[in-house]
Protein backbone atom coordinates (compact mmCIF):
# COMPACT_ATOMS: atom_id res chain seq x y z
CA UNK A 1 0.00 0.00 0.00
CA UNK A 2 0.99 3.28 -0.79
CA UNK A 3 0.47 6.56 1.38
CA UNK A 4 1.27 10.03 0.70
CA UNK A 5 1.79 11.66 3.87
CA UNK A 6 1.35 15.60 3.44
CA UNK A 7 1.50 18.58 6.54
CA UNK A 8 0.06 21.46 4.82
CA UNK A 9 1.78 24.46 6.02
CA UNK A 10 0.46 28.19 5.10
CA UNK A 11 3.02 28.53 3.07
CA UNK A 12 4.99 25.60 2.53
CA UNK A 13 4.12 21.36 1.99
CA UNK A 14 6.10 18.44 3.54
CA UNK A 15 5.57 15.05 1.91
CA UNK A 16 6.51 11.43 2.08
CA UNK A 17 5.49 8.79 0.10
CA UNK A 18 5.77 5.33 2.04
CA UNK A 19 5.02 1.99 0.93
CA UNK A 20 3.63 0.28 3.99
CA UNK A 21 4.92 -3.22 3.25
CA UNK A 22 6.26 -5.46 6.64
CA UNK A 23 8.41 -2.51 6.81
CA UNK A 24 7.69 1.23 5.73
CA UNK A 25 9.60 1.62 3.01
CA UNK A 26 10.04 5.30 1.94
CA UNK A 27 10.11 6.10 -2.05
CA UNK A 28 10.41 10.02 -2.21
CA UNK A 29 9.95 12.87 -0.37
CA UNK A 30 10.66 16.79 -0.46
CA UNK A 31 9.27 19.92 0.35
CA UNK A 32 7.60 22.72 -1.42
CA UNK A 33 8.04 25.96 -0.20
CA UNK A 34 7.51 30.19 -0.51
CA UNK A 35 3.66 29.21 -1.71
CA UNK A 36 2.55 32.29 -3.24
CA UNK A 37 5.68 34.26 -3.11
CA UNK A 38 7.55 35.94 -6.51
CA UNK A 39 9.72 32.61 -6.41
CA UNK A 40 8.57 29.15 -4.76
CA UNK A 41 10.60 26.41 -4.30
CA UNK A 42 10.35 22.41 -5.13
CA UNK A 43 12.06 20.21 -3.72
CA UNK A 44 12.26 16.20 -4.42
CA UNK A 45 14.12 13.05 -3.60
CA UNK A 46 13.25 10.49 -4.62
CA UNK A 47 15.23 7.13 -2.38
CA UNK A 48 18.39 5.88 -4.44
CA UNK A 49 18.41 8.93 -6.72
CA UNK A 50 19.82 12.70 -7.18
CA UNK A 51 17.26 15.27 -5.78
CA UNK A 52 15.33 17.44 -8.12
CA UNK A 53 14.88 21.23 -7.08
CA UNK A 54 12.62 23.32 -9.17
CA UNK A 55 13.09 27.34 -8.81
CA UNK A 56 9.56 28.81 -10.13
CA UNK A 57 6.71 30.87 -9.19
CA UNK A 58 4.09 28.23 -7.04
CA UNK A 59 1.50 30.48 -6.66
CA UNK A 60 -1.09 28.00 -4.90
CA UNK A 61 -1.19 24.71 -2.58
CA UNK A 62 -3.01 23.18 -5.67
CA UNK A 63 -0.40 24.16 -7.84
CA UNK A 64 2.04 22.57 -5.24
CA UNK A 65 0.53 19.35 -4.93
CA UNK A 66 0.78 19.50 -8.95
CA UNK A 67 3.84 19.37 -8.62
CA UNK A 68 4.44 16.97 -6.20
CA UNK A 69 2.22 14.37 -8.29
CA UNK A 70 3.86 14.96 -11.26
CA UNK A 71 7.12 14.61 -9.67
CA UNK A 72 5.74 11.05 -8.37
CA UNK A 73 5.16 9.48 -11.72
CA UNK A 74 7.85 11.61 -13.92
CA UNK A 75 9.16 9.77 -16.65
CA UNK A 76 13.20 10.06 -15.80
CA UNK A 77 13.21 10.22 -11.55
CA UNK A 78 9.53 9.27 -10.55
CA UNK A 79 9.00 6.48 -8.31
CA UNK A 80 5.30 5.50 -9.72
CA UNK A 81 3.57 4.61 -12.85
CA UNK A 82 0.87 6.17 -12.48
CA UNK A 83 -1.15 8.15 -9.49
CA UNK A 84 -3.43 5.23 -9.20
CA UNK A 85 -0.46 3.25 -7.26
CA UNK A 86 -1.30 6.35 -4.61
CA UNK A 87 -4.14 4.06 -2.67
CA UNK A 88 -4.19 6.75 0.72
CA UNK A 89 -3.30 10.20 1.05
CA UNK A 90 -2.76 11.02 5.46
CA UNK A 91 -2.85 14.23 6.55
CA UNK A 92 -0.88 16.23 9.56
CA UNK A 93 -3.46 18.45 11.26
CA UNK A 94 -2.77 20.44 13.85
CA UNK A 95 -5.78 21.75 16.21
CA UNK A 96 -8.30 18.72 16.89
CA UNK A 97 -9.48 20.39 19.54
CA UNK A 98 -12.07 18.33 21.59
CA UNK A 99 -13.92 16.65 18.98
CA UNK A 100 -10.89 14.47 17.55
CA UNK A 101 -9.51 11.67 20.15
CA UNK A 102 -8.11 9.44 17.17
CA UNK A 103 -7.39 10.18 13.26
CA UNK A 104 -10.46 9.76 11.28
CA UNK A 105 -11.32 9.15 7.54
CA UNK A 106 -11.89 12.85 5.98
CA UNK A 107 -15.42 13.05 5.19
CA UNK A 108 -17.77 16.57 4.92
CA UNK A 109 -18.30 16.29 8.59
CA UNK A 110 -14.68 15.73 9.82
CA UNK A 111 -13.68 18.60 7.40
CA UNK A 112 -16.48 21.08 8.92
CA UNK A 113 -15.08 20.61 12.86
CA UNK A 114 -11.19 21.17 11.18
CA UNK A 115 -12.73 24.23 9.52
CA UNK A 116 -14.80 25.16 12.84
CA UNK A 117 -11.16 25.12 14.92
CA UNK A 118 -9.47 27.22 12.56
CA UNK A 119 -11.02 29.73 15.25
CA UNK A 120 -8.51 28.60 17.91
CA UNK A 121 -5.27 27.96 15.38
CA UNK A 122 -6.10 30.17 12.80
CA UNK A 123 -2.00 29.54 11.47
CA UNK A 124 -2.28 25.70 11.08
CA UNK A 125 -6.10 24.50 10.05
CA UNK A 126 -6.91 26.51 7.49
CA UNK A 127 -3.68 24.91 5.68
CA UNK A 128 -4.51 21.45 6.54
CA UNK A 129 -8.15 21.96 5.50
CA UNK A 130 -6.63 23.14 2.13
CA UNK A 131 -4.27 20.15 1.91
CA UNK A 132 -7.42 17.86 2.46
CA UNK A 133 -9.74 19.58 -0.24
CA UNK A 134 -6.89 20.07 -2.63
CA UNK A 135 -5.96 15.97 -2.54
CA UNK A 136 -9.42 15.57 -3.05
CA UNK A 137 -10.06 17.35 -6.23
CA UNK A 138 -6.43 15.89 -7.51
CA UNK A 139 -7.17 12.20 -5.77
CA UNK A 140 -10.71 11.83 -6.56
CA UNK A 141 -11.46 8.39 -4.45
CA UNK A 142 -8.56 8.26 -3.03
CA UNK A 143 -9.42 7.74 0.95
CA UNK A 144 -7.61 10.47 3.33
CA UNK A 145 -7.15 10.54 6.93
CA UNK A 146 -6.16 13.23 9.27
CA UNK A 147 -4.13 12.75 12.04
CA UNK A 148 -4.36 15.45 14.72
CA UNK A 149 -0.75 17.05 16.62
CA UNK A 150 -3.67 17.20 19.57
CA UNK A 151 -5.73 13.57 20.12
CA UNK A 152 -2.79 11.70 22.29
CA UNK A 153 -3.64 14.12 24.79
CA UNK A 154 -7.08 13.70 24.72
CA UNK A 155 -6.68 12.04 27.86
CA UNK A 156 -5.69 15.02 30.04
CA UNK A 157 -7.92 15.08 33.35
CA UNK A 158 -9.58 19.04 33.82
CA UNK A 159 -7.24 19.47 36.93
CA UNK A 160 -4.49 19.91 33.96
CA UNK A 161 -5.69 21.42 31.32
CA UNK A 162 -8.51 23.83 32.90
CA UNK A 163 -6.92 27.63 33.01
CA UNK A 164 -6.72 29.69 35.84
CA UNK A 165 -9.05 31.95 34.32
CA UNK A 166 -12.48 32.88 34.30
CA UNK A 167 -14.61 29.27 33.44
CA UNK A 168 -17.24 30.81 31.11
CA UNK A 169 -14.21 31.16 28.61
CA UNK A 170 -13.52 27.50 28.40
CA UNK A 171 -17.43 27.21 27.80
CA UNK A 172 -17.75 30.05 25.30
CA UNK A 173 -14.21 29.70 23.21
CA UNK A 174 -12.73 26.12 25.05
CA UNK A 175 -9.89 27.80 26.15
CA UNK A 176 -7.83 25.53 27.63
CA UNK A 177 -4.58 23.40 27.89
CA UNK A 178 -4.89 21.16 24.03
CA UNK A 179 -1.24 20.06 23.83
CA UNK A 180 0.49 19.29 21.08
CA UNK A 181 3.18 16.85 19.34
CA UNK A 182 0.93 14.30 20.22
CA UNK A 183 1.83 11.51 17.48
CA UNK A 184 5.59 11.69 18.25
CA UNK A 185 5.01 11.79 22.36
CA UNK A 186 2.76 8.73 22.16
CA UNK A 187 5.41 6.93 19.18
CA UNK A 188 8.81 7.30 20.98
CA UNK A 189 6.96 5.79 24.43
CA UNK A 190 5.18 2.94 22.67
CA UNK A 191 8.47 2.27 20.68
CA UNK A 192 10.63 2.29 24.04
CA UNK A 193 8.69 0.14 26.10
CA UNK A 194 9.05 -2.09 23.19
CA UNK A 195 12.33 -2.27 22.79
CA UNK A 196 12.55 -2.54 26.61
CA UNK A 197 9.80 -5.88 26.65
CA UNK A 198 8.11 -3.23 28.91
CA UNK A 199 4.12 -3.28 29.05
CA UNK A 200 3.56 0.29 28.61
CA UNK A 201 0.19 0.08 31.28
CA UNK A 202 2.45 -0.57 34.19
CA UNK A 203 4.86 2.10 33.42
CA UNK A 204 5.34 5.94 34.49
CA UNK A 205 7.08 7.90 31.48
CA UNK A 206 8.51 11.38 30.77
CA UNK A 207 8.86 12.12 26.93
CA UNK A 208 11.06 15.25 25.79
CA UNK A 209 10.42 16.22 22.53
CA UNK A 210 12.94 18.46 21.52
CA UNK A 211 13.17 19.98 18.44
CA UNK A 212 12.43 23.77 17.22
CA UNK A 213 8.84 23.03 18.73
CA UNK A 214 9.45 21.51 21.85
CA UNK A 215 7.36 19.99 24.44
CA UNK A 216 7.42 17.02 27.42
CA UNK A 217 4.46 14.92 28.41
CA UNK A 218 3.71 12.52 31.43
CA UNK A 219 2.31 9.58 30.34
CA UNK A 220 0.66 7.32 32.83
CA UNK A 221 0.17 3.47 31.98
CA UNK A 222 -0.03 4.66 28.29
CA UNK A 223 -2.05 7.39 28.35
CA UNK A 224 -0.97 11.68 28.44
CA UNK A 225 -1.54 13.27 31.99
CA UNK A 226 0.04 16.10 31.51
CA UNK A 227 2.16 18.10 28.79
CA UNK A 228 3.70 21.42 28.68
CA UNK A 229 2.35 22.91 25.64
CA UNK A 230 -1.31 24.75 25.85
CA UNK A 231 -4.19 26.32 23.85
CA UNK A 232 -1.45 27.19 21.60
CA UNK A 233 2.29 26.09 20.97
CA UNK A 234 3.52 28.93 22.59
CA UNK A 235 3.64 27.45 26.03
CA UNK A 236 5.95 25.27 28.59
CA UNK A 237 9.44 25.13 27.44
CA UNK A 238 11.58 28.16 26.33
CA UNK A 239 12.06 26.70 22.76
CA UNK A 240 13.98 27.72 19.45
CA UNK A 241 11.75 30.99 18.93
CA UNK A 242 9.09 30.72 20.98
CA UNK A 243 8.98 31.75 24.85
CA UNK A 244 7.21 29.13 26.69
CA UNK A 245 6.14 30.19 29.92
CA UNK A 246 6.15 33.58 30.47
CA UNK A 247 4.44 35.84 33.23
CA UNK A 248 1.42 37.46 31.69
CA UNK A 249 1.97 40.43 33.57
CA UNK A 250 5.18 41.17 31.62
CA UNK A 251 3.56 40.75 28.29
CA UNK A 252 1.06 42.88 28.69
CA UNK A 253 4.05 45.60 30.10
CA UNK A 254 6.01 45.07 27.25
CA UNK A 255 3.14 45.90 24.73
CA UNK A 256 2.17 48.63 26.65
CA UNK A 257 5.91 50.11 26.43
CA UNK A 258 6.20 48.92 23.33
CA UNK A 259 2.88 49.76 21.88
CA UNK A 260 2.45 46.51 20.51
CA UNK A 261 -0.73 45.24 18.63
CA UNK A 262 -2.02 41.85 19.06
CA UNK A 263 -0.48 40.77 15.56
CA UNK A 264 3.07 41.91 16.67
CA UNK A 265 2.69 40.72 20.38
CA UNK A 266 2.01 37.43 18.41
CA UNK A 267 4.98 37.84 16.51
CA UNK A 268 6.98 38.74 19.60
CA UNK A 269 6.34 35.98 21.40
CA UNK A 270 6.75 32.91 18.61
CA UNK A 271 8.91 34.36 16.19
CA UNK A 272 11.61 36.57 18.12
CA UNK A 273 12.03 35.01 21.21
CA UNK A 274 13.07 31.54 22.77
CA UNK A 275 16.76 31.01 22.54
CA UNK A 276 16.86 32.86 19.48
CA UNK A 277 15.76 35.63 21.32
CA UNK A 278 17.94 35.48 24.59
CA UNK A 279 21.17 34.52 22.58
CA UNK A 280 20.79 37.01 19.31
CA UNK A 281 22.60 34.36 17.66
CA UNK A 282 20.35 31.96 16.81
CA UNK A 283 17.59 29.40 16.93
CA UNK A 284 19.33 26.44 16.03
CA UNK A 285 21.30 24.47 19.00
CA UNK A 286 24.50 23.90 16.53
CA UNK A 287 24.67 27.11 16.46
CA UNK A 288 24.12 27.70 19.81
CA UNK A 289 26.83 25.32 20.61
CA UNK A 290 29.56 26.71 18.68
CA UNK A 291 29.12 30.68 19.87
CA UNK A 292 29.32 29.53 23.37
CA UNK A 293 32.04 27.04 22.84
CA UNK A 294 33.66 30.75 21.14
CA UNK A 295 33.23 32.59 24.48
CA UNK A 296 29.56 33.73 23.60
CA UNK A 297 27.85 34.69 26.70
CA UNK A 298 24.31 35.10 25.90
CA UNK A 299 24.68 31.65 23.30
CA UNK A 300 25.54 30.19 26.70
CA UNK A 301 23.18 31.83 28.94
CA UNK A 302 20.70 30.97 26.33
CA UNK A 303 21.44 26.83 26.81
CA UNK A 304 21.51 26.89 30.34
CA UNK A 305 17.68 28.70 30.51
CA UNK A 306 17.03 25.85 28.10
CA UNK A 307 18.08 23.19 29.90
CA UNK A 308 17.07 24.46 33.47
CA UNK A 309 13.94 24.07 32.53
CA UNK A 310 13.40 20.99 30.98
CA UNK A 311 15.02 19.91 34.33
CA UNK A 312 11.82 21.62 36.17
CA UNK A 313 9.08 20.14 33.86
CA UNK A 314 10.84 16.26 34.44
CA UNK A 315 10.46 16.91 37.91
CA UNK A 316 6.88 18.42 38.10
CA UNK A 317 5.65 15.62 35.84
CA UNK A 318 7.77 13.22 38.59
CA UNK A 319 5.70 14.57 40.93
CA UNK A 320 2.42 14.43 39.00
CA UNK A 321 3.45 10.79 37.91
CA UNK A 322 4.49 9.96 41.41
CA UNK A 323 7.54 8.47 40.65
CA UNK A 324 8.90 7.92 37.06
CA UNK A 325 10.30 4.65 34.99
CA UNK A 326 11.85 6.09 32.10
CA UNK A 327 12.56 9.53 30.65
CA UNK A 328 12.55 9.59 26.70
CA UNK A 329 14.52 12.11 24.47
CA UNK A 330 13.79 12.67 20.82
CA UNK A 331 13.46 15.12 18.43
CA UNK A 332 16.71 17.06 16.73
CA UNK A 333 17.81 18.14 19.81
CA UNK A 334 17.09 15.45 21.60
CA UNK A 335 17.97 12.91 19.41
CA UNK A 336 21.37 14.43 18.42
CA UNK A 337 22.39 17.11 21.28
CA UNK A 338 24.60 15.45 23.82
CA UNK A 339 25.51 18.32 26.12
CA UNK A 340 21.87 18.72 26.34
CA UNK A 341 21.17 15.95 27.42
CA UNK A 342 24.06 15.55 29.95
CA UNK A 343 23.53 19.18 31.55
CA UNK A 344 19.50 18.00 31.85
CA UNK A 345 20.23 14.74 33.54
CA UNK A 346 23.15 16.28 35.92
CA UNK A 347 22.48 16.56 39.49
CA UNK A 348 19.05 14.49 39.06
CA UNK A 349 19.74 11.68 41.75
CA UNK A 350 16.72 12.13 43.65
CA UNK A 351 14.91 11.07 40.91
CA UNK A 352 16.94 7.79 40.37
CA UNK A 353 18.45 9.61 36.96
CA UNK A 354 21.96 8.56 36.68
CA UNK A 355 23.49 8.76 33.46
CA UNK A 356 26.51 7.30 31.31
CA UNK A 357 27.81 10.15 30.15
CA UNK A 358 30.64 8.40 28.02
CA UNK A 359 28.05 6.40 26.15
CA UNK A 360 26.12 9.81 25.93
CA UNK A 361 27.99 11.56 24.00
CA UNK A 362 28.47 8.52 21.74
CA UNK A 363 24.62 8.41 20.42
CA UNK A 364 23.58 10.72 17.75
CA UNK A 365 19.76 9.33 16.43
CA UNK A 366 19.83 5.94 17.51
CA UNK A 367 17.45 4.40 19.71
CA UNK A 368 19.52 3.83 23.03
CA UNK A 369 19.77 3.69 26.70
CA UNK A 370 22.27 6.35 28.27
CA UNK A 371 21.14 5.46 31.75
CA UNK A 372 23.61 3.54 33.99
CA UNK A 373 22.97 -0.06 34.89
CA UNK A 374 22.25 1.29 38.46
CA UNK A 375 19.89 3.91 37.46
CA UNK A 376 16.46 3.81 39.01
CA UNK A 377 14.84 5.40 36.19
CA UNK A 378 15.89 4.19 32.63
CA UNK A 379 17.43 6.88 30.46
CA UNK A 380 16.83 6.70 26.64
CA UNK A 381 17.33 8.50 23.08
CA UNK A 382 14.47 7.49 20.95
CA UNK A 383 14.12 9.03 17.32
CA UNK A 384 10.70 9.99 16.37
CA UNK A 385 8.99 9.80 13.28
CA UNK A 386 5.88 11.80 13.17
CA UNK A 387 4.99 10.52 9.28
CA UNK A 388 5.51 7.00 10.12
CA UNK A 389 2.60 7.13 12.10
CA UNK A 390 0.61 9.46 10.13
CA UNK A 391 1.12 6.80 7.48
CA UNK A 392 0.29 3.85 9.65
CA UNK A 393 -3.31 5.84 10.94
CA UNK A 394 -3.60 6.27 7.44
CA UNK A 395 -3.13 2.83 6.31
CA UNK A 396 -5.48 1.36 9.31
CA UNK A 397 -8.05 3.82 8.88
CA UNK A 398 -7.86 3.29 4.37
CA UNK A 399 -7.96 -0.33 4.86
P1 LIG B 1 11.26 20.81 14.12
O1 LIG B 1 10.51 21.21 15.35
O2 LIG B 1 11.44 21.92 13.14
O3 LIG B 1 10.80 19.50 13.51
P2 LIG B 1 13.68 19.32 14.71
O4 LIG B 1 13.11 18.22 15.53
O5 LIG B 1 14.18 19.00 13.35
O6 LIG B 1 12.73 20.57 14.66
O7 LIG B 1 14.89 19.94 15.56
C1 LIG B 1 15.60 21.06 15.13
C2 LIG B 1 16.63 21.40 16.19
O8 LIG B 1 17.51 20.27 16.38
C3 LIG B 1 17.51 22.58 15.83
O9 LIG B 1 17.67 23.44 16.94
C4 LIG B 1 18.84 21.92 15.52
O10 LIG B 1 19.92 22.75 15.82
C5 LIG B 1 18.82 20.74 16.45
N1 LIG B 1 19.80 19.75 15.98
C6 LIG B 1 19.74 19.00 14.86
N2 LIG B 1 20.86 18.27 14.72
C7 LIG B 1 21.65 18.57 15.79
C8 LIG B 1 22.94 18.15 16.23
N3 LIG B 1 23.64 17.28 15.54
N4 LIG B 1 23.41 18.68 17.38
C9 LIG B 1 22.71 19.58 18.07
N5 LIG B 1 21.49 20.02 17.71
C10 LIG B 1 20.98 19.53 16.59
Amino acid sequence: MNILVLNCGSSSIKYQLLNMGEEAALLAKGIVEKIGLTYGSFTYKPTGKDKVVIEQPIPDHSAGMDLILKALVHPEYGVLKSLNEINAVGHRVAHGGEYFAESVRVTEEAKAKIRALAEIAPLHNPANLKGIETMEQLLPGVPQVAVFDTSFHHTLPPKAYIYGIPYEYYEKYGIRRYGFHGTSHKFVAEKACRLLGWDIRDKKIITCHLGNGASITAIQGGKSIDTSMGFTPVAGLVMGTRAGDLDLGALLYICEKEGLDVNQANTLVNKQSGVQGISGVSSDFRELNTAADGGNKRAALALEVFVYNVKKYIGAYAAALNGVDLVIFTGGIGENDQPVREEVCKNMDYLGIKINAELNATIKGEDKIISTDDSRTKVMVITTDEELVIAMDTMRLAK
